[in-house]
């Protein structure tokens, strides 16, 4: 019942608007927090492993075509949504999340011109408040993404650590939110999800990780490498996060759609909008698929 109410608010989502796109392919070069250090050294954390099982004719007359692989990553690789559990102790899993959190209003901060200045950049209060005195208030339940032209340079993971060393978290840089906008988004605003375009919450530069820290103990569900920010208005859009329903995920890859009305269209100047009306059912579709085996998978 709660998946076909869910899909029917989908279906209302998705007609008569424009789709946009916000997430990287996903494939073996997909960069991946660099955490050797810290796990077993048995297992190799370098694991992209995509096997065919089976591709060949098959049937009584050898003409139904049929291919499976089994797929094998880290859970917290290219684009992907961290569960609450990823650092809060007792967090929900991925398959717990409600879906009215999947859904929400797109907000987005564009740091870009403080982030190629200052590579440790950490999004303010201040910011916020600038964005509000531009664009209105941050509505609860926003699905809040830092724009900080990050995505340029994915997948090279030299560029996107800003380090010639991955194997040294403390040699990082890039940028993040502050611990105070992190506060105030959750306490002032009641943000449902906040996303980034590197790859954390926090700046690479931070001694701890306290925006995960702090906001997945409240159940915020976080984003890393978000693409295509730029094709997308500040405000506006409709933000749907088709991420995998996957019992005990800590997190998981996850395709994330802006939905557009028409009155938005100004606003699009990025390559990888979708204009033509004849692609939207195309695209709802695709919406809906991703949608639909986040609800059954
Ligand atoms: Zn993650």
């Amino acid at each position: 019942m709660l998946g076909i109410t869910f899909i029917s608010l989908c279906v209302t989502l998705a007609l008569g608007r424009r789709v946009v796109d916000l997430t990287h392919t996903f494939d073996q070069n997909a960069p991946k927090y660099p955490l050797e250090q810290w796990v077993d050294k048995g297992l190799d954390w370098n694991m992209f492993r995509m096997t065919t099982l089976m591709a060949k004719y098959i049937g009584p007359q050898n003409r139904t075509w049929l291919t499976l692989k089994v797929t094998e990553y880290y859970e917290h690789q290219g684009t992907h949504m961290d569960a609450p559990m990823h650092s809060a102790r007792g967090g929900e899993d991925m398959a717990s999340i409600s879906p009215e959190r999947l859904v929400g209003p797109g907000i987005v901060i564009d740091v870009t011109d403080k982030a190629e200045s200052d590579v440790n950049y950490a999004v303010t209060v201040e910011d916020l408040k600038k964005y509000e005195a531009d664009h209105g208030r941050i509505p609860p339940g926003a699905i809040i993404m830092m724009n900080s032209g990050w995505a340029r340079k994915y997948p090279d993971s030299n560029k996107v650590f800003g380090s010639q060393n991955l194997s040294d978290p403390l040699s990082f840089r890039f940028p993040g939110f502050s611990l105070e906008a992190c506060k105030f988004m959750l306490n002032k605003r009641q943000v449902s999800v906040v996303g980034v375009d590197t790859p954390s919450v926090d700046p690479g530069i931070a001694p701890e990780y306290y925006c995960h820290n702090h906001l997945q103990p409240s159940g915020v569900p976080l984003l890393e490498y978000v693409a295509n920010l730029d094709a997308i208005p500040v405000r506006g859009s409709t933000i749907v996060l088709g991420a995998i329903k996957m019992r005990e995920g800590t997190g998981g890859p996850t395709r994330i759609f802006a939905l557009l009305d028409d009155e938005n269209d100004g606003f699009i100047n990025g390559a990888n909008s979708v204009s033509s009306r004849g692609a939207i059912g195309l695209l709802s579709l695709s919406t809906l698929y991703v949608l639909c085996q986040a609800v059954y998978f």
